[in-house]
């Protein structure tokens, strides 16, 4: 006879280890991992920013909220960020300042001089920035171990090598099977699974919300001079590129978003190549190697907000997926308000200005 739960989270990456974590001291819950370690995919190949603009005005709430625990659970190191443009960006600048006003983020325009003051060598074309100096580098690895470390203590199971085969109603709850990884029983399924939300849905027989996987890219260089350790992160305001330190050496991305199936994700020399030599556009550094790449898929509805919620169609069956660019910096807020939309618990302090309806699947699927 198999165990029942209360939840079966699929899925052990940042989305439900943080999840697993908030709802185990209060519930029996089944953490389910398809690969042999939680963290293979997206969450274990992250660039590692706490960013305040990243992921638009409708995600600042999340990035905000979780940013006290992340700073007092030490997972945060400052880091500073700079968006830039060239003359022909001026209107980009702007409409950035104007986007962000009421936000909440702390952002300020910067001239030519401070620019050059915090990229030495940068080349002449670039003259606007805006600085955001409370951008972060989170230590992505000591949060999810955190996670999983608070679920376990919560007396949650985590179960690898268990991907979800299927998944049947059975009275008022699920009735699953993970193959060799044996069946269980959950009253609520949760799906957590990243870029294969979607098809995660379909094997509950739960009509899919379109998240779509998008691919992105990120190379280790080598470059002379290396970068200063206290370089701020650096972004193209049109989304072009991003870089910044990593002990010694640079995280270079062409800020692509090529749509994918959910999979193991690699990266395209090309997508490496476009990465280089927009880069050299922007600093007058020597590239010395290219010495790692990799790639990992971000996952997206179509409005590009997370999607945390009930299924009005599917009872007992909860989605939180759709974490985008933003998982890692939003998942101490998401995942608290994600327990307390599950265990219909009232807000605190970590989410008490969430607006959850934000967020809810019902903008997709009608019902509440
Ligand atoms: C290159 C890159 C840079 C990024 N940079 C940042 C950043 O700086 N800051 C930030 O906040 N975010 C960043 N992100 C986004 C962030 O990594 C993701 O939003 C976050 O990791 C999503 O977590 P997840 O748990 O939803 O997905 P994943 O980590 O992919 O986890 C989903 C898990 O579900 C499992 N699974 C799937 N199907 C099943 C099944 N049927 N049964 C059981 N298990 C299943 C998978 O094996 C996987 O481990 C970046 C992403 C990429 C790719």
């Amino acid at each position: 006879m198999s165990q029942t739960y209360d939840f079966a989270v699929i899925g052990a990456g940042m989305a439900g280890a943080s999840l697993a974590a908030e709802l185990s001291p209060h519930a029996n819950v089944l953490l389910a991992e398809a690969e042999e370690q939680p963290g293979f995919h997206a969450t274990g190949r992250s660039a590692a920013f706490w960013e305040e603009c990243y992921g638009g005005p409708e995600v600042v709430p999340l990035t905000l909220a979780s940013g006290p625990y992340l700073r007092e659970n030490g997972m945060l190191s400052p880091r500073g960020a700079l968006y830039i443009g060239r003359t022909e960006d001026e209107p980009s600048v702007e409409a950035f300042m104007r986007r962000f006003a009421e936000s909440g983020v702390s952002i300020e325009l910067l001239g030519r001089a401070g620019l050059e003051q915090r990229v030495p060598g940068i080349r002449p074309a670039w003259r606007h920035a805006i600085s955001e100096p409370a951008c972060a580098d989170i230590d992505v690895a000591k949060l999810h171990h955190h996670c999983l470390a608070r679920a376990r203590a919560g007396g949650a199971e985590l179960r690898c090598r268990a991907r979800l085969e299927s998944a049947e109603r059975d009275g008022d709850g699920w009735r699953l099977s993970f193959g060799r990884a044996g069946e269980a029983r959950a009253r609520t399924l949760v799906n957590a699974a990243g870029a294969w939300a979607d098809p995660a849905a379909e094997i509950a027989g739960v009509k899919p919300l379109g998240i779509q996987p998008l691919r992105r890219t990120v190379a280790q260089l080598r470059t002379a001079p290396a970068p200063p350790v206290d370089l701020p992160l650096v972004l193209d305001i049109s989304g072009a590129f991003y870089f910044k330190p990593e002990h010694g050496k640079l995280w270079l991305s062409p800020h692509d978003e090529t749509p994918s199936p959910a999979c193991d994700a690699a990266p395209e020399e090309l997508d490496v190549a476009l990465a280089v030599d927009r880069f050299e556009q922007v600093v007058d550094w020597r590239i010395e190697a290219v010495e790692h790449k990799w790639a990992g898929l971000r996952s997206f509805a179509a409005d590009r907000l997370p999607v945390y919620g009930f299924d009005a169609r599917a009872p007992g069956f909860f989605w939180f997926a759709g974490q985008g660019g933003f998982g890692i910096q939003t998942a101490p807020a998401a995942a608290r308000l994600g327990a307390q939309l599950l265990l219909d618990l009232r807000r605190d302090a970590l989410t008490e200005r969430l607006d959850a309806s934000l967020y809810a699947p019902a903008r997709f699927t009608g019902g509440p």
